[in-house]
Order: structure tokens, then sequence, then C-alpha cells
């Protein structure tokens, strides 16, 4: 979700542009739903890499070009990303919203429109055409990769008015889309005749109420449902859930009961209590966002001490996504590398912000990390040293040899006796920013260094 301002200037835009749209021709539907279209599916799916095996990408920033061509953009990209180490890639909602082609998606109206209903002024929306989608996701399995899906039901968008006995008001609560599905009414949203609210609204959007059973059934419960939708017949095979703040827990946990699937909830809050709190009651996993905040304090904040403190993967590493950037937030600037060197060596499910690896860190840096990650980061951690300027941790290896993770925030190398789980033996810093090959003592001791603004990665040479 975005910060509240940019939704307003997209809502009201919205309104302008809602004055002048009509609905228009039904657009014929591509065969999305025949059964040798399923069969490829479900065959193409058989192979994908484990989610959580490697490293999740977020494929998109906010406000990634308009004009319909960001999935043909990824889909030249998946193999790649799956080549180095990627196993899932987060799209962003892919549904007809209701600034339409301009939308980044979050306002959803369609959900059953992934760019085939000429609707909200466009056909496509600003990813590009339902064909193209379906493409890139066959495309991502061809590579093993799987799909996550970005699913906004807090909230809806573009509604006509009507008017609501439980407000006694107008309100922009009557959905008829043209997909003829999931139709809409004040009933469908907060208040209505069960409740007045759930956990939380998102601006001035209507508020979805999924105790109502016609939401129930359209979102996740019956054949025809949106979950069942995406999975069975486009493809999608997890679940990144919008804003779980603003509805309850139960929610998530019924969905993917009834069609699985991976899945992470957008719970946006620093306190690691409540994370834990929100993981158990939806057993969906949740970003750490209490891991990205006590980075933001360790790297920016130069005090690397800052990570002892608690995150979520610390508590429940099975449950905890981490991240150093997403397209809502980008605090981590000075420390960004060792952020990332960060995530990729500690527990969890670490995911890599598209601009980050495409754009404006070193691509090749970003792949030593993941192939790190992917051969060495596993088992328990021990942290061995922290100050302000240095962070030593040890990974005690699960079907590999684990690592020591040396970090420097410091401007100049530093060096360090630290206690491994090799005796004997030679190690080397797998980063290659240091050269040294020390060999450790039969007490497993040994002196490893790391270089300024920099960190290195040993194990067994
Ligand atoms: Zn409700
Ligand atoms: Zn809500
Ligand atoms: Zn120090």
């Amino acid at each position: 979700m975005k910060p509240l301002k940019i939704y307003f200037q997209v809502a009201l835009f919205s309104a302008l542009l809602f004055v002048s749209c009509s609905k228009e021709s039904l657009e014929e539907l591509p065969q999305l739903q025949n059964n040798v279209k399923l069969t490829t599916q479900t065959s193409a799916r058989t192979g994908l890499k484990p989610i959580g095996s490697g490293v999740m990408m977020q494929a998109f920033y906010w406000d990634v070009p308009a004009g319909g061509v960001w999935w043909n953009t990824i889909k030249g990209k998946v193999q790649a990303w799956s080549d180095a180490g990627i196993d899932a890639i987060w799209l962003p909602p892919a549904s007809k919203a209701q600034n339409g082609a301009f939308s980044m998606g979050y306002d959803p109206y369609d959900y059953f429109d992934l760019g085939q209903y000429n609707q909200m002024g466009s056909i496509e929306t600003r990813f590009g055409s339902s064909g193209e989608l379906q493409s890139l996701i066959n495309t991502a399995h061809t590579a093993k990769l799987s799909v996550i899906a970005d699913i906004v039901i807090n909230h809806n968008s573009g509604g006509n008015s009507e008017i609501n006995p439980y407000t006694g008001t107008s309100t922009w609560t009557n959905f008829t889309p043209l997909s003829g599905k999931f139709n809409r009414t004040y009933n469908d949203f907060h208040p209505n005749g069960i409740h007045n609210n759930d956990s939380g609204a998102f601006g001035g959007f209507p508020d979805l109420c999924h105790d109502q059973p016609n939401v129930q059934n359209w979102l996740w419960k019956s054949s025809e449902s949106v979950a069942k939708y995406y999975k069975n017949v486009i493809g999608f095979d997890g679940w990144r859930f919008d804003y779980v703040k603003g509805f309850a827990p139960w929610v998530v946990k019924d969905w993917d009961t009834e069609v699985g699937g991976f899945a992470v909830g957008e719970y946006w809050d620093s306190n690691v209590n409540t994370l834990d709190w929100w993981t158990s009651q939806s057993q969906a996993s949740a970003f750490d966002f209490a891991c990205y905040y006590k980075m933001n304090d360790a790297f920016d904040g130069n005090d690397l001490n800052k990570l002892n403190d608690d995150m979520l993967w610390k508590r429940n590493a099975s449950k905890a996504v981490t991240f150093v950037a997403n397209h809502d937030t980008d605090e981590i600037y000075n420390g960004k590398m060792l952020a990332y060197a960060y995530i990729l060596t500690h527990e969890g499910y670490p995911t890599i912000f598209y601009r980050d690896y495409e754009e404006w860190l070193d691509k090749n840096k970003l792949n030593n990390l993941i192939w790190i990650h992917n051969n060495l980061a596993g088992g328990t951690t021990d942290i061995l040293y922290t100050d302000t300027d240095e962070y030593v941790a040890r990974r005690n290896g699960y079907n590999n040899a684990g690592l020591v993770v040396y970090i420097n925030n410091s401007n100049y190398w530093q060096e360090r006796w630290v206690e491994t789980n090799w005796s004997n033996t030679t190690i080397k810093d797998y980063t290659g920013n240091s050269t040294w090959e020390p060999v450790t003592q039969s007490g497993k001791w040994v002196k490893i260094q790391a270089p300024p603004k920099g960190y290195s990665v040993w194990s067994p040479k």
C-alpha cells in the first residue's frame, strides 16, 4: 500500500476521469478458460523451484512505465533471474482498477478484468493485456519460477454512486463490472447490516466486508472466485496480500485454506509482537518490517548493535519475508549493499527490489549474494560480535557448510578473531572482497577481515 497522499491524488484524478467513462461494449474473453490451457498450466507448474528455496524478486516499482509494456518487459528478464537464483516473482495487482491504464492496481475495480474489457478508460491495464500477462506467467513457469499475485481486498474503487441506507448518504458502492462477476452494493461494504467496520479502512475507499457471504464467495469460496480464477485459470502460484492491517487475519487463512499456495501479508508495522501475532493468526508469512526498520537504524543510523534487536525472522524464520526496499518505502540509502548482505546471509525468505537489481546497485554483487544465500546460508544463526560499525554472525549450516558473515560499516579495513564451526580448515571469502585464505585453529578460531563500507562471507574453501 502506498502513502495516502499519492492515493488521494489518484483518487481525485480518477474521480474526474470517472465522469467521462461509460461502460463500453463487452470485449471477447480470450480463451483462458478452456481445458487445454488448464492442462498446460498444470504440467508447466510441476517443475517449479520450491518457494523459499531461493530469493524472491519484487518485479515492479511505483510508477513503472505506463502504456501496457510492463508484462513484456519483465517477461524478457525472468530466465536470467531464475539463472541467478531467484525462485519467485511478485507482480503488481493485475486486475483493472479505477484509474485504468494509469493505475498501479491498488484501487481495484474488476478482479476478473486482467486487461481484456474496455472499462475505466482502457482495455489494457497499465501493465498490458490479459494475453501478455498469461504469456509472462507461462514464461516464468518455463523458467521454473513461481508467480505471486498482489491481492488487494481491503478496499475497492470505481463503483457508481447509490443511496446507502447505512450511512444515510450516497456512497460509491455500486459495482457492476463488465466481467459480469462480483457485482457489489452497499451491503458488501462497511458500514452494513453486520457491523460498522473491520480493523481498518484505507483513505476514503469503499471498505470491503469479508464477513458478507457474497464477498467470501466471490473472493475465495465459490468455484468462480477470484482466488480460483487466479490460481487455476491464470496460473498464479502464490499471494501477497495488500494492507492486511485493514481486515481480520482469518480472511487470509480462509483464502489459503481454500486454494493453497505461498502467502505473505503486508502488515506495515515495526512491532515484532504484532507481526508474530498476525502470522500465527493468518498462518501466512509477513514482510519483516521489524527487520527493515532495525536495518535502517543500523546501517543508516550507524549503529550495527541494532542488529541484536528483535525481528520477525528471529521469532519465526519460516514466516518472515525480509526486504531492503519495496515500491512503498526505500529509506536505507548509504548502507544498502550491507543490508542486502545481511538479509541474503540470514534466516527468512529474502526479497530483492527490482530497481536495486536492474538499475541502482551492482548486479554482479547481488548475484554473488544470491548464490551465497542459496548455497551456504543454511541452519541456525549465532551473532558472534557487534559494535557500532562491525557485525559478525555465523550460520551453522543445514545440508551445507554454513558461513561466517562480517559486515563493516567503517571507512577502513577491519579484522577480528572469531569462532567458526570448522577446525584445521582453510576458509575463503566467497564475495572475493578479501584475498585471505586463513586456516582455522584446532579450536575453530580464525582471524578474518572485511573491507571499508563492505562485507565478507567465509566458508571452507
Ligand atoms: Zn465486515
Ligand atoms: Zn478494511
Ligand atoms: Zn568496531
